[in-house]
């Protein structure tokens, strides 16, 4: 593959949904030329593994308004992009199953209606209505957003693709970037590909699980750790709960799909890294489907049809890393999005092209600031609904 041009005004490294985004504002923005490279092919990444769940109960401010603008995206994915990506608002329900993650949705509920989310608490008999069949005793209530819901990943990356190739941006996979070049002041000056070397002055990092690699090999030290997770798909059932429920307790979430299968996931420890790749465990299947049990016995004998692996990229605080890295002018995070950089992504990727941009921040952008880990206590958890 040869490049069509040797210099750029921005190159975005990954094309998932983080990579696309990115992109697509600043193509919006009037500010190409703009290359999007991709060592492997669309949605080989996390981008092409997830659950499709988008929700706004989260238990920062700044997060949920991240989440609310992106729903607000979505919304509207299918006028802006002519793609259907079945985004189904048959909202999102949160388990409690003990007093302490009572508490805590409690805690959630507070921040998000305080955002104008009429996030609700619901006792078990709400929930019942919600879930039917559910374990008698499975639960003590739980919270509810009927605006969150699930859509279908893939038509948003056809939709973002197709939009840009339109536009004359050049997105190639199958390239890799090993490093970056600077110049006398040390800024970006350049970017190292399997293809040679492309000069720029502006470097976006969206390279979902592999970002601390990346960065890393650009000569920057960053907490992001990849984490291996797991989901499967069952065969298909009678349609029998709208919302994408999730068990605070333990992370066991799952919805329907239009087809009728259950698709759901469960955290399994892994070793942290992408060394090993993204295997299915028969560990995850055998646990999985005890959690699954434990809250819908109606479902025993159920089969699966399939499973597969993806990494998340997580940091130490639960927050995203978004913006301008402060020991390398030119190179700007839009990564750490954890196991929720789906339903971030429109909104996420617009405050990264906003730093590429050099246009005024939104005011939670101290809290995904690149530069917090460098300052002492800057890796405390905050944003702790890593769930679902
Ligand atoms: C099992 C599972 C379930 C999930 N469920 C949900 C969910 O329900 N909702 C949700 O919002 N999120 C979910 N996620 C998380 C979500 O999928 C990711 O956060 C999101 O897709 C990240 O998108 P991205 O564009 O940043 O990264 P990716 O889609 O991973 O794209 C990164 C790309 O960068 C490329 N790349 C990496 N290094 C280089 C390099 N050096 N040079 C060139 N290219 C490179 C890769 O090839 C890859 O294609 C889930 C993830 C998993 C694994």
């Amino acid at each position: 593959m040869t490049l069509a041009r040797r210099d750029y005004r921005t190159v975005v490294v990954g094309g998932g949904v983080v990579g696309l985004y990115t992109a697509h504002h600043l193509v919006r923005a009037g500010a190409g030329p703009v290359l999007v490279v991709d060592r492997g092919r669309l949605s080989a990444g996390g981008s092409g593994r997830n659950g499709g769940g988008i929700r706004q109960q989260w238990e920062t401010r700044a997060t949920i308004r991240l989440a609310r603008e992106a729903v607000a995206a979505y919304r509207g994915f299918a006028s802006e992009f002519g793609h259907n990506v079945w985004f189904r608002q048959g909202g999102y329900l949160f388990l409690a199953d003990g007093a302490a993650e009572m508490a805590r949705l409690e805690r959630v509920r507070n921040v998000a209606r305080a955002e104008g989310l009429d996030v609700r608490l619901l006792g078990v008999p709400e929930v019942e209505r919600l879930v039917d069949g559910i374990a008698p005793g499975a639960c003590l209530g739980g919270s509810y957003l009927a605006t969150d819901g699930t859509l279908y990943p893939y038509p948003v990356l056809w939709g973002l693709l197709e939009a840009l190739r339109r536009a004359g941006t050049e997105v190639a996979y199958g390239v890799e970037v090993t490093g970056v070049a600077r110049d006398d002041r040390g800024r970006l000056a350049g970017v190292l590909t399997s293809e040679g070397r492309v000069a720029t002055g502006a470097l976006v990092n969206a390279a979902g699980g592999w970002s601390g690699e990346l960065s890393r090999r650009c000569g920057l030290d960053v907490p992001n750790v990849a984490t291996r997770h797991e989901i499967l798909a069952t065969e298909p059932m009678k349609p029998f709960v709208d919302p994408m429920v999730v068990r605070a307790s333990d992370g066991l979430y799952f919805s329907q799909s239009m087809r009728g299968e259950l698709v759901g996931g469960l955290t399994v420890p892994h070793p942290p890294g992408v060394d090993g790749g993204v295997p299915s465990s028969a560990r995850f299947l055998t646990s999985m489907a005890r959690a699954l049990l434990t809250l819908l016995p109606r479902l025993a004998g159920l089969r699966v049809l399939r499973a597969w692996a993806g990494f998340y990229d997580d940091t130490p605080d639960g927050l995203p890393l978004l913006g301008e890295d402060p020991r390398l002018a030119g190179f700007v995070h839009a990564n750490g999005l954890g196991g929720h950089g789906f339903m971030l992504a429109p909104s996420a990727s617009r405050r990264a092209a906003q730093a590429v941009l050099g246009e005024p921040v939104d005011p939670e952008a101290r809290e995904f600031s690149p530069g917090r880990f460098l300052a002492p206590g800057g890796a405390s958890r905050v944003e702790g609904l890593q769930l679902g």
